[in-house]
């Protein structure tokens, strides 16, 4: 099971009704960021999470609106003694920019950074892993996946009687092992267990224009987190960004079990852009708002921490 907490989901700057993007990933203890637009901290302080639980900090790019709240947290982790090192992850120029962001001001952080620039990456983080992919904004920027290992399928009784076994202390020495010998005959796991349980998928697109890669590492998601920063074509007046439509053109090649459609220009209310995109979005989608939750595990579960 895991949380996906909005706590900004609007786009370009902040304004009354909403601030810009962060994603906290809640999985199991941790806390994974994905994005830190200005603000951020206060949006935690609001949805009472701690920042000190955060290890992992996902920038998709750096435009002001993704990552201007990087400094707050840092100062206020060293404010609270933190000791834990920080890994901050992004595209080129990571190094370069977080670096110079730190020199700022009359503070150092009393804690380990790490910074690690990625391209297309696979990073393997106990039971889950985070995997970057290029998307297409102008400037270097990732989308990120969050991607739960498959689990395997439980203990099938008919199965293990079937091979005229009986149930006993071997079962927890096959799930440790993989397989066992039991009167001469080895015995694999998937022999006596039901199907894997695929594990959760969540992808972030971060700020782009309609982009084949996000296609790609979409596919069969649990949820697709896509930026419509606008309704349709005739309202935008630039090519960085897509729309409500394109998103959900996306999101239904890549056949995603549901999108959230996110980082909405200033320009609409919240009401207007739901109208709206109802009339040219025929797919499974939400449009969360700041503080809205989505649990994701078997099915879905929407609540909100306003
Ligand atoms: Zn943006
Ligand atoms: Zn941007």
């Amino acid at each position: 099971m895991l949380e996906v907490i909005f706590l900004g989901t609007g786009g370009i700057m902040p304004n009354k009704e909403r601030n810009v993007p962060a994603i906290a990933l809640k999985y199991k203890s941790e806390i994974i960021l994905w994005d830190i637009g200005e603000g951020t901290l206060r949006q935690f302080n609001i949805a009472k999470l701690s920042p000190m639980k955060i290890d992992k900090i996902f920038i998709t790019h750096f435009h002001g609106d993704h990552y201007l709240g990087l400094m707050s947290f840092i100062q206020t982790m060293s404010l609270w003694n933190r000791e834990r090192p920080l890994h901050i992850y992004g595209p080129k120029y990571t190094f370069e920019f977080v670096q110079n962001y730190l020199k700022s001001g009359f503070f150092r952080a009393g804690f380990e950074i790490h910074v690690h620039e990625l391209g297309e990456a696979r990073l393997k983080f106990g039971e889950y892993e985070i995997w970057s992919f290029k998307v297409k904004h102008g400037v270097p920027a990732l989308g990120y996946v969050f991607k739960e290992k498959d689990k395997r399928g439980s203990f099938d009784i008919e199965k293990i009687r079937k091979l005229g076994l009986i149930p006993g202390s071997w079962m927890k020495k096959l799930e440790k092992e993989g397989k066992v010998e039991i009167d001469g005959r080895i015995i694999h796991l998937e022999d006596v267990t039901g199907k894997p349980k695929k594990g959760v998928k969540v992808v972030y697109t971060g700020d782009t224009e309609p982009c084949e890669r996000v296609k790609l590492f979409s596919e069969n998601a649990d949820l697709l987190i896509h930026e419509a920063t606008y309704i349709d074509k005739a309202d935008r007046n630039e090519s960085y960004h897509s729309t409500v439509s394109e998103a959900c053109e996306i999101a239904k090649k890549a056949k995603v079990k549901l999108l959230a459609l996110f980082h909405r220009a200033p320009r609409y209310t919240y009401e207007e852009y739901c109208t709206r995109a109802r009339e040219v979005c025929n797919y499974k989608f939400i449009i969360p708002r700041d503080f809205d939750v989505i649990k994701v595990g078997e099915g879905y579960e929407l609540s909100s921490i306003r």
